[in-house]
């Protein structure tokens, strides 16, 4: 059998995680081999942010730690050890400047993500990482001191120490089927249940389908079910053919499934102008009406509303949308205020893990050494990036715990 070449590491998975694992590993003069089964690196960086990669956020330590929950703790040392200045950094010193957004979202300024994945895919030439595409691990043994990376037709790799970083279980179609879950069960790591983080949500509502693709900013949301409400800051919210997305709803989707387990349905109610209490809005309604007295509803509302919401509003109103300014009632003045103050949806369920976000659940942090990223159960064996178990709100800020702990890991 043909001699196998012994690596310092393998790293397996190309995505942020694994990438940075890589680049840092090369940068410390390690022999590194970074597995891929696509043909390409980094598919999920090039649909995220809608395609504009939100890579980062400008918020603070705290922040960070806050917006992962429960695991908040245990990416301390890796956010320590790389955090979003040295990322935006990492780029800019690359020729790639940054940008950030609302609520501290950074993009590149060329709003593509190809542009990342192009400073990646540069950086791990330059520090001499051999990627082999087209290489799907299917398990991996601890060998000799040593680790054997097995593949379905290919020799197997041997390495020093072993990266895992082959994402969650969502989005398949980018490569993360969850293999790294099974790998890591193998070698005797606990998988948290997996389940859909930050997930779209169904409506039983079909006009959502006539506002596909609408956004609504600057809009705040209300889930009701028995006895319990929860109630968002104000963001953006978008419609979808089976239901809504968006920031607002992705960010509370995992508390309105808990909700779903408990009540067969739930509330969703839009406050379209949370900036203006009841009695502001009936004055200002009162205004375009009697200013505008001649000029029939559907065309007031556009001083109020997106011009693409307005047919619907108009459906929910009942009110004759040709009906003028002058003619409208008290009372179904009082129904348009009613109607901004909560258009109202009635939430089913969510879409499956496949397409959420992120992956909630995976490696149980209690089994890795939060300071090196290190198994506490197999010496020599790393993870990095989602398939860690926890997860933050949209932001960036899963992007970034994916570079963190793969920089981390990539460093020992
Ligand atoms: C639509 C969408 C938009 C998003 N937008 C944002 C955003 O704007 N900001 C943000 O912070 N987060 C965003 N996220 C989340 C973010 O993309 C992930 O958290 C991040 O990509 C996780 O990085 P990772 O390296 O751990 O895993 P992944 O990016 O999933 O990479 C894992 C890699 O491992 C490879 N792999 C899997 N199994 C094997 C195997 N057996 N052998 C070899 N290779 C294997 C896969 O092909 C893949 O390339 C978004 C996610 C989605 C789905």
């Amino acid at each position: 059998m043909k001699s196998l070449l012994l690596y310092d590491l393998a790293v397996v998975g190309a995505g942020p995680a694994g990438i940075m694992a890589a680049i840092r590993a090369g940068q410390l003069k390690k022999n590194v081999v970074l597995i891929e089964r696509n043909n390409s690196i980094g598919k999920k960086i090039l649909i995220s942010g809608r395609g504009r990669c939100n890579l980062t956020n400008i918020a603070s330590l705290d922040v960070f730690i806050e917006k992962f929950g429960r695991q908040g703790n245990f990416l301390r040392s890796a956010f320590f050890t790389f955090f979003n200045h040295d990322l935006i950094d990492f780029f800019k010193d690359r020729g790639l400047e940054l940008k950030s957004e609302r609520q501290g979202r950074v993009f590149p300024v060329t709003d593509k993500a190809r542009s990342v994945v192009d400073v990646l895919t540069a950086c791990l030439r330059e520090n001499k990482v051999d990627v082999r595409y087209n290489s799907r691990v299917k398990g991996v043994e601890k060998k000799d001191g040593g680790f054997c990376l097995d593949f379905e037709s290919q020799p197997p790799v041997v390495a020093k120490s072993v990266i895992l970083a082959t994402g969650g279980a969502s989005f398949k179609v980018t490569g993360s089927t969850g293999d790294g879950f099974r790998v890591a069960e193998r070698l005797g790591h606990t998988i948290i249940p997996l389940k859909p983080g930050l997930v779209p949500l169904k409506t039983k509502e079909s006009w959502v389908k006539e506002l596909q693709g609408l956004s609504l900013r600057n809009i705040r949301i209300t889930f009701r079910a028995t006895r319990k409400k929860i109630v968002s800051d104000v963001g953006e919210l978008m419609f979808t053919h089976f239901g809504v997305s968006g920031p607002l709803v992705l960010d509370l989707s995992g508390r309105v499934m808990l909700l779903l387990g408990d009540n067969p349905e739930v509330i969703l109610e839009i406050d379209l102008k949370p900036g203006l209490e009841r009695a502001q809005l009936e004055k200002r309604l009162l205004r375009e009406f009697s200013g505008q007295g001649n000029t029939q509803l559907k065309n007031i509302l556009k001083s109020l509303l997106p011009q693409r919401l307005i047919k619907v509003f108009s459906d929910q109103l009942k009110i004759d949308p040709q009906k003028k300014g002058n003619q409208v009632t008290l009372e179904e003045r009082r129904s348009i205020i009613d109607l901004c103050k909560g258009l109202s949806l009635t939430i089913t369920g969510a879409l499956p893990i496949d397409k959420a976000m992120v992956t909630g659940g995976g490696v149980s942090t209690k089994e890795i050494d939060p300071r090196t990223m290190q198994s506490r159960i197999v010496p020599g064996l790393y993870f990095a990036g989602e398939m860690i178990d926890g997860f933050a709100a949209s932001g960036g800020y899963n992007l970034q715990q994916a570079f963190s702990t793969g920089y981390l890991a990539g460093s020992q």
